[in-house]
Parts: C-alpha cells; sequence; structure tokens
C-alpha cells in the first residue's frame, strides 16, 4: 500500500490571476524542506498538494515530511492518505487494511466521499455508503456510525490519478506563502509577545528580517542567545532569518544621566523606532512589526504608542494591538516558543526603568527631553554597532 501526504489548501483557492505565484512559492518552500528530509515527489492537483515518497528511506522519514508540511504557510489542513488504484474493490480492500489503525481512540465516525472523476461508476452517498459498512466490519464493531456529531471523519477523495483514503485531518499552520507579502521587520525582544507578532505577520505571506536591541552589560550575553534561539523557534515556519543586534547602552546611559526620569522609557523607544526605520530601509523592508498590545504597559497606550509611532515614516504592523495576554500565550505554546520566552532574563526596556512612567505623554514635552541630546549623532554611533546573525532552520 502506497502512503502519501496531502496539504490542502486555504484561502489561496480564491485568488485569481496569480493564484499559480501562490502554488509556486508553497511549492518550493516544500521542496527545499524536503531536501533535508529525503526524496519526494511533490506536485499540485486540484487545490490540493501531493507529497509521495519515492524511495523506502523517504517512506521511513514519512513523520518528518509530515510535520515540516505542517509549518507551510498557505495549507490549512495535512493529511497522510492511503493512494490506491480507482475501483471499488480496491478502495474497500483498503479501507479496511488503512483506517482502523487510525480510528484508535475515537468512539464514532461518518464517512465522506468526494468524486472528482465523475466518470467513476458509484455516486459520492453510494461511496460513503460501502466505505461506512467496510469500516464497522473492520474494526468489529468498536467505533459506531454518528451522521450528526462523529469523533472522526474517514475521506475518500477520487480524483484523476487515483482514489485517496484518509482519516483524521490535521491543522495546517494557515495563512498565505511565506513571501508572498513583501519584506517586514520585527521587533524582536525575549518576551512572549514579539515572536508571536513575527509569526502572526509571516503567516500573512511577510518575509521577516529582524532587529533586537541589546544593552550590554546591564543585558547578559544570555538575554542576547534567548532572542537567537527564539528567531531559531521561527525559522521552522520561515526557513530562514536575519537578526541584526544593535547596542543601546550608550544611548541609554545618556538618557540616565540627561533627561526626566518619567520619560525614560519612551525616549528609548523612540530611539528603537528610529533604527528601526533606518534598518527598514537599508534592507528594503516595507514595514515594522512590534509585539505591542494596547494598554499592556505605560508604554502602549494609546498616546504612548503616537508618540513612538511619530518616529516612522512607514506602516507599523502591531498584530497583537487587540488581543489579550492569555491569546497572545496560546499562541505562542502552539508555535512552540512560550518555554523560551517565560526563561528569565532582562531586556533593555527593564533598565533604568522609571518609577513613574508618563501614560499619557505630551509629545512636545517628550521633544524637550530628547533635545537634551543629540539624537543623531546617537543614532549614527548605535547603527554603527550593529552585528547581524543568520539563523537556519536545518542548522544543527
Ligand atoms: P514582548 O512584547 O516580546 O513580550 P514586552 O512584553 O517586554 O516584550 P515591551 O518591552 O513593552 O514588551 O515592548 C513592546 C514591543 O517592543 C515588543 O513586543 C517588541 O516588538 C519591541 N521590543 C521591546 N524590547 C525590544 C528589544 N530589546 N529589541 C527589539 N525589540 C524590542
Ligand atoms: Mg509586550
Amino acid at each position: 500500500m502506497k502512503e502519501v501526504i496531502l496539504c490542502k489548501y486555504g484561502e489561496v483557492v480564491l485568488k485569481g490571476a496569480n493564484r499559480s505565484d501562490f502554488e509556486a512559492k508553497m511549492l518550493k518552500d516544500l521542496r527545499n524542506r524536503a531536501k533535508h528530509i529525503g526524496n519526494y515527489n511533490i506536485f499540485y492537483s486540484q487545490s490540493t498538494v501531493f507529497i509521495e515518497p519515492m524511495d523506502e528511506d523517504a517512506i521511513d522519514t514519512i513523520d518528518d515530511m509530515t510535520e515540516q508540511a505542517k509549518h507551510v504557510f498557505g495549507f490549512v489542513g495535512v493529511t497522510r492518505a492511503a493512494a490506491c488504484e480507482k475501483n471499488m474493490d480496491t478502495i474497500l480492500r483498503v479501507v479496511k487494511e488503512y483506517i482502523p489503525s487510525r480510528l484508535t481512540g475515537y468512539k464514532s465516525f461518518k464517512a465522506e466521499a468526494k468524486r472528482s472523476d465523475k466518470r467513476f461508476p458509484l455516486s459520492s452517498p453510494e461511496i460513503s455508503g460501502e466505505v461506512g459498512a467496510a469500516v464497522l466490519e473492520a474494526t468489529n464493531g468498536r467505533v459506531k456510525v454518528d451522521l450528526y456529531n462523529p469523533d472522526i471523519v474517514v475521506r475518500v477523495e477520487v480524483r484523476d490519478r487515483e482514489a485517496y483514503i484518509h482519516a483524521g485531518q490535521e491543522r495546517g499552520a494557515g495563512g498565505i506563502p511565506y513571501g508572498s507579502s513583501g519584506r517586514g521587520l520585527l521587533l524582536l525582544s525575549g518576551g512572549i509577545d514579539s515572536p508571536v507578532a513575527g509569526f502572526m505577520m509571516a503567516k500573512r505571506g511577510v518575509q521577516l528580517e529582524a532587529i533586537h536591541f541589546e544593552s550590554f552589560p546591564y543585558t547578559s550575553e544570555r538575554a542576547k542567545e534567548k532572542v537567537l534561539e527564539l528567531a531559531k523557534i521561527l525559522t521552522d515556519y520561515t526557513s530562514k532569518i536575519r537578526v541584526h543586534i544593535i547596542s543601546l547602552t550608550h544611548i541609554q546611559e545618556m538618557i540616565r544621566d540627561n533627561c526626566d526620569e518619567d520619560y525614560f522609557t519612551l525616549l528609548l523607544r523612540r530611539y528603537m523606532m528610529a533604527l528601526s526605520v533606518r534598518l527598514a530601509h537599508d534592507y528594503d523592508c516595507d514595514a515594522i512589526i512590534t509585539g505591542e498590545s494596547l494598554g499592556q504597559v505605560a508604554s502602549q497606550t494609546m498616546k504612548a504608542i503616537n508618540v513612538t509611532n511619530a518616529m516612522s515614516d512607514i506602516p507599523v504592523y502591531r498584530p497583537l494591538i487587540g488581543m489579550d495576554k492569555d491569546e497572545i500565550v496560546q499562541i505562542s505554546r502552539r508555535i512552540g516558543t512560550y518555554e523560551t520566552s517565560v526563561l528569565p532574563y532582562e531586556d533593555c526596556c527593564t533598565v533604568f526603568t522609571p518609577r513613574h512612567p508618563r501614560t499619557r505623554p505630551e509629545l512636545e514635552k517628550v521633544l524637550a527631553e530628547e533635545n537634551k541630546l543629540d539624537f543623531k549623532a546617537l543614532c549614527d554611533e548605535a547603527y554603527a554597532t550593529r552585528q547581524t546573525v543568520t539563523l537556519k532552520a536545518f542548522d544543527a
């Protein structure tokens, strides 16, 4: 029996004239991943991508390939399926052989057939009926039929080339293909929010470039490593990410020594924004991405966000702006960044924090504080400290 992986399109099916560009990106992403896993034939037909193992080694690594497929944006569902010849005797034989082990732990099922080959002699309801009976027979009544609220659906798809039999489709990464929307610069800290923000925009096709600000020795080497580890986890989805690291040490000391304490965080965030905008222009990014959520902390009130936003001449995407912390945590657990994010290391934003941060800052007062320093010279100096680290999914 031949087993394949089926990847089901999400909203890519709604695309018009440029649908083939989207499909080509998804296929390329899968093929690049497959290079590291085994020899697979990958092709698309009728809104599904098929991944067929081409040798024994590929059959052995099909679990890994399935995991990879679940990280490719553009697919809403990924499922393993038995592929067989398109005749009813063969289909029923394969159902009996392949399906029982897939129903372990389930109490009820329903069979559903889809026939895109209209020359097939049986109608979809007829196929479903026969398949349901075959499942009941093969499981000795261990699972019951429930047409309205089944625990699992057994599906038979009679397509152009072959018939495919499967049960228990897994969730795909969703979204639209990685890189189909352009490039964005993610402000990546070591917290829970910013990796989730990066994931959300990557899911909408934004190719990520990342920037991280450190403040050594007030922040440690371990804090930086944690951020690189988070970027590495994001490469499960993006395959590769470049992280630019800029030191804010001198800027923070200058702010501490010369400015009103209540404005420390806001001033720092304006420097961060200015440096991010410069990097975004130098690396062809059309937007900046942050993990801000309205009202989460003093620097994320509407007025405070306006003060930092004023530094940018390109859009700032804040995909978490309307989300609660528990909703953000849920996503971070699902994408695998949570455990690393909660490791206790300091961030430059938590160095020299004011006791009474302004939650309703006036831009004029902020500018008055900012003008006590040579903003441009400090930015030039910090920008020159930048180092770039490239992380790749398949590096050890
Ligand atoms: P996170 O949002 O990642 O959990 P946080 O909750 O501590 O961190 P803030 O410190 O308020 O959030 O920062 C808000 C946003 O600013 C972050 O989501 C991130 O996009 C950006 N940011 C904060 N600190 C840094 C940093 N050291 N380097 C790069 N970006 C940062
Ligand atoms: Mg946050």
